[in-house]
Protein backbone atom coordinates (compact mmCIF):
# COMPACT_ATOMS: atom_id res chain seq x y z
CA UNK A 1 0.00 0.00 0.00
CA UNK A 2 1.78 3.38 -1.22
CA UNK A 3 0.96 6.70 0.68
CA UNK A 4 -1.01 9.33 -0.56
CA UNK A 5 1.54 10.83 -2.90
CA UNK A 6 0.79 15.00 -2.73
CA UNK A 7 4.23 16.44 -3.70
CA UNK A 8 4.31 19.03 -5.74
CA UNK A 9 7.25 17.30 -8.41
CA UNK A 10 8.32 15.05 -8.81
CA UNK A 11 4.92 13.80 -8.30
CA UNK A 12 2.77 10.55 -8.44
CA UNK A 13 2.43 8.65 -11.43
CA UNK A 14 -0.10 5.87 -12.05
CA UNK A 15 0.98 2.46 -10.74
CA UNK A 16 0.62 0.64 -14.15
CA UNK A 17 3.23 2.98 -15.51
CA UNK A 18 5.74 2.67 -13.31
CA UNK A 19 4.94 -1.39 -13.40
CA UNK A 20 5.75 -0.99 -17.07
CA UNK A 21 8.71 0.78 -16.71
CA UNK A 22 10.29 -1.32 -14.32
CA UNK A 23 9.42 -4.45 -16.68
CA UNK A 24 11.13 -2.30 -19.47
CA UNK A 25 14.63 -1.98 -17.26
CA UNK A 26 14.71 -5.90 -16.76
CA UNK A 27 14.65 -6.52 -20.45
CA UNK A 28 12.58 -4.52 -23.21
CA UNK A 29 14.52 -5.45 -26.37
CA UNK A 30 13.62 -8.51 -28.51
CA UNK A 31 17.62 -8.95 -28.05
CA UNK A 32 17.01 -9.98 -24.52
CA UNK A 33 18.45 -5.81 -23.25
CA UNK A 34 17.25 -3.76 -21.18
CA UNK A 35 15.72 -0.16 -22.65
CA UNK A 36 18.87 1.45 -20.92
CA UNK A 37 21.25 -0.57 -23.02
CA UNK A 38 20.34 -0.54 -26.71
CA UNK A 39 21.42 2.62 -28.74
CA UNK A 40 18.98 5.64 -29.15
CA UNK A 41 19.05 4.83 -32.58
CA UNK A 42 17.68 1.52 -32.94
CA UNK A 43 14.64 1.31 -34.93
CA UNK A 44 12.44 -0.17 -31.48
CA UNK A 45 13.73 3.36 -29.54
CA UNK A 46 13.05 5.38 -32.56
CA UNK A 47 10.03 4.39 -32.69
CA UNK A 48 9.20 5.82 -29.04
CA UNK A 49 10.53 8.93 -29.54
CA UNK A 50 8.17 9.15 -31.90
CA UNK A 51 5.06 8.12 -30.87
CA UNK A 52 5.92 10.19 -27.65
CA UNK A 53 5.90 13.19 -29.66
CA UNK A 54 2.55 12.49 -31.73
CA UNK A 55 0.97 11.51 -28.94
CA UNK A 56 2.16 14.74 -27.09
CA UNK A 57 0.24 16.81 -29.95
CA UNK A 58 -2.59 14.39 -30.33
CA UNK A 59 -3.55 14.94 -26.85
CA UNK A 60 -3.18 18.45 -26.97
CA UNK A 61 -5.58 18.14 -29.80
CA UNK A 62 -2.61 20.28 -31.83
CA UNK A 63 -2.58 19.53 -35.62
CA UNK A 64 0.75 18.11 -36.23
CA UNK A 65 1.59 19.62 -39.29
CA UNK A 66 1.26 23.14 -37.47
CA UNK A 67 3.17 21.98 -34.58
CA UNK A 68 6.48 20.44 -33.56
CA UNK A 69 6.95 18.80 -29.77
CA UNK A 70 10.82 17.89 -28.63
CA UNK A 71 11.91 15.97 -25.89
CA UNK A 72 14.50 17.85 -24.89
CA UNK A 73 16.91 18.21 -21.29
CA UNK A 74 18.01 20.23 -18.49
CA UNK A 75 14.47 21.09 -17.05
CA UNK A 76 12.28 24.01 -17.40
CA UNK A 77 14.72 25.89 -16.11
CA UNK A 78 17.24 25.85 -19.37
CA UNK A 79 13.94 27.08 -21.15
CA UNK A 80 14.55 30.35 -19.33
CA UNK A 81 17.56 30.98 -21.18
CA UNK A 82 16.85 28.67 -24.38
CA UNK A 83 13.66 30.70 -25.08
CA UNK A 84 15.39 33.88 -24.57
CA UNK A 85 18.44 33.06 -26.91
CA UNK A 86 16.32 32.05 -29.47
CA UNK A 87 13.42 34.27 -29.60
CA UNK A 88 14.79 37.81 -27.93
CA UNK A 89 15.99 40.47 -29.97
CA UNK A 90 15.47 43.55 -28.17
CA UNK A 91 12.23 43.50 -25.51
CA UNK A 92 10.07 40.96 -24.16
CA UNK A 93 7.25 40.86 -21.90
CA UNK A 94 6.80 39.02 -18.84
CA UNK A 95 4.16 38.61 -16.51
CA UNK A 96 5.67 37.73 -12.68
CA UNK A 97 3.18 35.76 -11.04
CA UNK A 98 6.06 34.04 -8.87
CA UNK A 99 9.21 32.45 -8.44
CA UNK A 100 9.52 30.70 -11.35
CA UNK A 101 8.51 33.27 -13.71
CA UNK A 102 10.56 35.70 -11.67
CA UNK A 103 13.49 33.35 -12.52
CA UNK A 104 12.71 33.40 -16.17
CA UNK A 105 12.55 37.04 -16.17
CA UNK A 106 16.04 36.96 -14.80
CA UNK A 107 17.61 34.29 -16.96
CA UNK A 108 16.22 36.35 -20.25
CA UNK A 109 17.87 39.61 -18.83
CA UNK A 110 20.42 38.37 -20.29
CA UNK A 111 19.45 38.69 -23.46
CA UNK A 112 17.73 41.90 -23.85
CA UNK A 113 15.11 44.01 -22.13
CA UNK A 114 12.08 43.04 -19.55
CA UNK A 115 9.07 44.67 -19.59
CA UNK A 116 7.26 43.61 -16.53
CA UNK A 117 3.46 43.23 -17.91
CA UNK A 118 1.99 42.64 -15.10
CA UNK A 119 2.80 41.20 -11.65
CA UNK A 120 1.53 40.03 -8.10
CA UNK A 121 4.28 40.71 -6.22
CA UNK A 122 2.70 43.26 -3.92
CA UNK A 123 0.56 41.36 -2.49
CA UNK A 124 2.51 38.09 -2.26
CA UNK A 125 1.58 36.28 -5.99
CA UNK A 126 -1.28 35.40 -4.20
CA UNK A 127 -3.36 36.32 -7.79
CA UNK A 128 -3.01 36.06 -11.30
CA UNK A 129 -2.21 40.26 -11.90
CA UNK A 130 -4.30 41.54 -15.46
CA UNK A 131 -2.14 41.52 -18.01
CA UNK A 132 -0.89 44.81 -20.00
CA UNK A 133 -1.49 42.95 -23.58
CA UNK A 134 -1.86 45.50 -25.94
CA UNK A 135 2.26 46.45 -26.20
CA UNK A 136 2.92 45.02 -29.49
CA UNK A 137 6.71 46.23 -29.94
CA UNK A 138 8.07 43.35 -27.72
CA UNK A 139 9.33 40.01 -29.21
CA UNK A 140 7.18 37.81 -27.53
CA UNK A 141 5.23 37.36 -24.43
CA UNK A 142 5.76 35.51 -21.62
CA UNK A 143 3.51 33.66 -18.73
CA UNK A 144 3.53 30.42 -16.11
CA UNK A 145 -0.04 29.13 -16.68
CA UNK A 146 0.06 27.82 -13.15
CA UNK A 147 1.99 28.49 -10.22
CA UNK A 148 3.50 26.07 -8.38
CA UNK A 149 4.44 27.70 -5.21
CA UNK A 150 1.53 29.97 -4.80
CA UNK A 151 -1.14 27.77 -5.66
CA UNK A 152 -2.41 29.99 -8.92
CA UNK A 153 -3.55 29.54 -12.08
CA UNK A 154 -4.36 31.41 -15.29
CA UNK A 155 -8.09 30.87 -16.51
CA UNK A 156 -8.42 33.40 -19.31
CA UNK A 157 -5.20 33.79 -21.48
CA UNK A 158 -4.36 37.13 -22.43
CA UNK A 159 -4.01 38.00 -26.30
CA UNK A 160 -1.19 39.93 -26.99
CA UNK A 161 -0.22 41.40 -30.37
CA UNK A 162 3.02 38.85 -30.31
CA UNK A 163 3.91 35.61 -30.28
CA UNK A 164 2.57 34.25 -26.42
CA UNK A 165 5.06 32.04 -24.84
CA UNK A 166 4.20 29.96 -21.71
CA UNK A 167 5.69 27.45 -19.37
CA UNK A 168 3.15 24.91 -18.31
CA UNK A 169 5.35 22.95 -16.12
CA UNK A 170 2.88 22.15 -13.59
CA UNK A 171 -0.59 22.00 -15.35
CA UNK A 172 0.56 20.72 -19.00
CA UNK A 173 -2.48 18.05 -20.10
CA UNK A 174 -4.68 18.84 -16.74
CA UNK A 175 -7.12 20.39 -18.72
CA UNK A 176 -8.71 21.08 -22.52
CA UNK A 177 -7.48 24.40 -23.58
CA UNK A 178 -9.11 24.90 -26.88
CA UNK A 179 -8.86 27.35 -28.58
CA UNK A 180 -4.48 26.80 -28.23
CA UNK A 181 -3.30 30.18 -27.92
CA UNK A 182 0.26 29.76 -27.34
CA UNK A 183 2.76 29.91 -29.96
CA UNK A 184 5.98 28.52 -27.68
CA UNK A 185 5.30 26.35 -24.50
CA UNK A 186 7.33 23.91 -22.67
CA UNK A 187 7.43 22.19 -19.01
CA UNK A 188 9.76 19.96 -16.83
CA UNK A 189 8.47 16.39 -17.64
CA UNK A 190 8.10 15.69 -13.53
CA UNK A 191 4.13 16.68 -12.76
CA UNK A 192 1.78 15.03 -15.30
CA UNK A 193 4.29 14.27 -18.25
CA UNK A 194 6.11 11.50 -16.48
CA UNK A 195 9.74 11.81 -14.34
CA UNK A 196 12.39 14.25 -13.99
CA UNK A 197 14.89 14.14 -16.91
CA UNK A 198 12.76 15.18 -20.27
CA UNK A 199 11.53 18.42 -20.53
CA UNK A 200 8.76 19.39 -23.49
CA UNK A 201 8.83 22.04 -25.81
CA UNK A 202 6.05 22.66 -28.04
CA UNK A 203 6.18 24.86 -30.51
CA UNK A 204 4.05 26.48 -34.03
CA UNK A 205 5.95 26.09 -36.66
CA UNK A 206 6.35 29.23 -37.64
CA UNK A 207 8.53 30.16 -34.57
CA UNK A 208 11.33 28.70 -35.51
CA UNK A 209 11.57 31.66 -38.47
CA UNK A 210 11.80 34.30 -35.83
CA UNK A 211 14.92 32.94 -34.36
CA UNK A 212 16.84 36.05 -33.87
CA UNK A 213 20.70 34.66 -33.85
CA UNK A 214 22.89 32.72 -33.71
CA UNK A 215 22.01 29.77 -31.11
CA UNK A 216 24.41 26.98 -30.16
CA UNK A 217 22.79 23.65 -31.46
CA UNK A 218 22.09 22.54 -28.20
CA UNK A 219 19.62 25.30 -28.03
CA UNK A 220 18.97 25.96 -31.71
CA UNK A 221 15.21 25.13 -31.82
CA UNK A 222 15.54 25.13 -35.57
CA UNK A 223 18.01 22.18 -35.22
CA UNK A 224 16.46 20.30 -32.56
CA UNK A 225 13.56 20.14 -35.17
CA UNK A 226 15.43 18.88 -37.76
CA UNK A 227 16.99 16.21 -35.73
CA UNK A 228 13.67 15.29 -34.69
CA UNK A 229 14.89 15.39 -31.18
CA UNK A 230 17.59 13.23 -31.34
CA UNK A 231 20.11 15.55 -31.77
CA UNK A 232 22.06 14.32 -29.27
CA UNK A 233 21.56 11.35 -27.09
CA UNK A 234 17.88 11.68 -25.30
CA UNK A 235 16.49 11.22 -22.02
CA UNK A 236 15.85 7.31 -23.47
CA UNK A 237 14.27 6.22 -20.03
CA UNK A 238 12.57 9.19 -19.31
CA UNK A 239 11.11 9.65 -22.49
CA UNK A 240 9.76 6.62 -22.52
CA UNK A 241 8.35 6.81 -19.16
CA UNK A 242 6.69 9.98 -20.43
CA UNK A 243 5.60 7.94 -23.44
CA UNK A 244 3.74 5.18 -21.16
CA UNK A 245 1.91 8.04 -19.02
CA UNK A 246 0.81 9.55 -22.50
CA UNK A 247 -0.62 6.25 -23.30
CA UNK A 248 -2.39 5.80 -19.69
CA UNK A 249 -3.46 9.42 -20.34
CA UNK A 250 -5.45 8.57 -23.53
CA UNK A 251 -6.82 5.55 -22.25
CA UNK A 252 -9.03 6.90 -19.51
CA UNK A 253 -10.33 9.25 -21.92
CA UNK A 254 -7.77 12.16 -22.23
CA UNK A 255 -7.53 15.45 -21.47
CA UNK A 256 -11.35 15.94 -20.96
CA UNK A 257 -11.72 13.07 -18.99
CA UNK A 258 -8.96 13.86 -16.58
CA UNK A 259 -10.04 17.73 -16.52
CA UNK A 260 -13.21 16.47 -15.10
CA UNK A 261 -11.10 14.50 -12.61
CA UNK A 262 -9.11 17.14 -11.74
CA UNK A 263 -12.20 19.47 -11.12
CA UNK A 264 -14.00 16.83 -8.55
CA UNK A 265 -10.43 16.68 -6.44
CA UNK A 266 -10.10 20.75 -6.44
CA UNK A 267 -13.31 21.31 -6.05
CA UNK A 268 -13.61 18.88 -2.50
CA UNK A 269 -10.14 19.97 -1.04
CA UNK A 270 -10.86 23.78 -1.73
CA UNK A 271 -14.23 23.09 -0.27
CA UNK A 272 -12.61 21.26 2.85
CA UNK A 273 -10.00 24.57 3.43
CA UNK A 274 -12.91 26.61 3.14
CA UNK A 275 -15.09 24.64 5.83
CA UNK A 276 -12.86 23.87 8.11
CA UNK A 277 -12.47 26.38 10.96
CA UNK A 278 -8.39 25.23 11.48
CA UNK A 279 -7.60 26.62 7.98
CA UNK A 280 -7.14 29.50 5.23
CA UNK A 281 -6.34 29.25 1.57
CA UNK A 282 -4.04 31.33 0.61
CA UNK A 283 -4.36 32.21 -3.22
CA UNK A 284 -7.80 34.77 -3.86
CA UNK A 285 -10.62 32.54 -4.69
CA UNK A 286 -11.15 33.57 -9.04
CA UNK A 287 -7.09 32.48 -9.39
CA UNK A 288 -7.21 29.16 -7.26
CA UNK A 289 -5.20 26.22 -8.85
CA UNK A 290 -6.73 23.02 -9.75
CA UNK A 291 -2.82 20.91 -9.41
CA UNK A 292 -1.33 22.68 -6.56
CA UNK A 293 -4.00 23.82 -3.30
CA UNK A 294 -1.86 26.31 -0.94
CA UNK A 295 -3.38 26.91 2.53
CA UNK A 296 -2.13 27.28 6.15
CA UNK A 297 -3.40 26.97 9.58
CA UNK A 298 -4.77 29.90 11.12
CA UNK A 299 -3.19 29.04 14.61
CA UNK A 300 1.05 27.96 13.67
CA UNK A 301 0.92 26.53 17.48
CA UNK A 302 -0.84 23.90 15.91
CA UNK A 303 1.26 22.87 13.41
CA UNK A 304 3.26 20.01 14.84
CA UNK A 305 -0.20 18.34 16.06
CA UNK A 306 -1.42 18.63 11.97
CA UNK A 307 1.82 17.42 10.79
CA UNK A 308 2.06 13.87 13.21
CA UNK A 309 -1.86 13.48 11.96
CA UNK A 310 -1.34 13.63 8.70
CA UNK A 311 1.97 11.62 8.42
CA UNK A 312 0.33 8.84 10.62
CA UNK A 313 -2.47 9.23 8.01
CA UNK A 314 -0.32 7.88 5.40
CA UNK A 315 -0.26 11.56 3.28
CA UNK A 316 3.26 12.56 1.56
CA UNK A 317 4.82 15.65 0.62
CA UNK A 318 2.10 17.89 2.24
CA UNK A 319 4.40 20.53 3.20
CA UNK A 320 4.31 24.11 1.31
CA UNK A 321 7.28 25.34 -0.53
CA UNK A 322 10.34 26.12 1.60
CA UNK A 323 9.97 29.24 0.71
CA UNK A 324 6.72 30.01 1.51
CA UNK A 325 5.89 27.58 4.45
CA UNK A 326 2.41 26.62 4.65
CA UNK A 327 0.89 23.38 3.32
CA UNK A 328 0.27 22.77 -0.50
CA UNK A 329 -1.56 19.79 -1.52
CA UNK A 330 -0.72 18.90 -5.35
CA UNK A 331 -2.89 17.13 -7.37
CA UNK A 332 -1.77 15.82 -10.67
CA UNK A 333 -3.39 13.74 -12.73
CA UNK A 334 -2.25 10.68 -11.63
CA UNK A 335 -3.60 11.62 -7.83
CA UNK A 336 -6.47 9.14 -7.07
CA UNK A 337 -9.61 11.05 -5.65
CA UNK A 338 -9.50 8.29 -2.94
CA UNK A 339 -6.01 10.35 -1.57
CA UNK A 340 -8.30 13.53 -1.15
CA UNK A 341 -10.83 11.73 0.40
CA UNK A 342 -8.54 10.66 2.67
CA UNK A 343 -6.38 14.14 3.52
CA UNK A 344 -10.11 15.85 3.88
CA UNK A 345 -11.01 13.52 6.67
CA UNK A 346 -7.74 13.98 8.38
CA UNK A 347 -8.43 17.64 8.24
CA UNK A 348 -11.82 17.12 9.53
CA UNK A 349 -10.92 14.80 12.64
CA UNK A 350 -8.37 17.59 13.13
CA UNK A 351 -10.82 19.74 13.13
CA UNK A 352 -12.86 17.91 16.03
CA UNK A 353 -9.63 16.94 18.71
CA UNK A 354 -8.81 20.74 18.43
CA UNK A 355 -11.29 23.11 16.68
N1 LIG B 1 8.41 26.32 -13.82
C1 LIG B 1 7.47 25.85 -12.98
C2 LIG B 1 6.08 26.38 -13.08
C3 LIG B 1 7.81 24.87 -12.05
O1 LIG B 1 6.88 24.40 -11.21
C4 LIG B 1 9.14 24.39 -11.99
C5 LIG B 1 9.58 23.31 -11.03
N2 LIG B 1 8.76 22.93 -10.08
C6 LIG B 1 10.08 24.92 -12.87
C7 LIG B 1 9.68 25.87 -13.78
C8 LIG B 1 11.50 24.46 -12.87
O2 LIG B 1 11.54 23.22 -13.49
P1 LIG B 1 12.86 22.35 -13.61
O3 LIG B 1 13.17 21.84 -12.25
O4 LIG B 1 12.45 21.27 -14.58
O5 LIG B 1 13.94 23.21 -14.14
Amino acid sequence: MSAHNFSAGPCVLPREVLAEAAEAVRAWHPAGLSLLEISHRDPLFVEVMEEARSLVLELLGLDATEYTSLFLQGGASSQFFAVAYNFLDSRAAYVNTGTWSSKAIKEAEHFGEIIVAGSSESTGFDRIPNPLETLSDVDYFHLTTNNTIYGTQWTAFPKPQTPLVADMSSDLLSRVISPWPFDFIYAGAQKNLGPAGATLVVLRNAMLDRICREVPSMLDYRRLSEKESMYNTPPVFAVYVCLLNLRWLKSIGGVEAVEQMNREKASLMYSEIDRNSLFHGVARETDRSAMNATFRLKDSQLQNKFDELWKEGGIYGLKGHRSVGGYRASMYNALNIESVKTLVDIMKHFENQYG
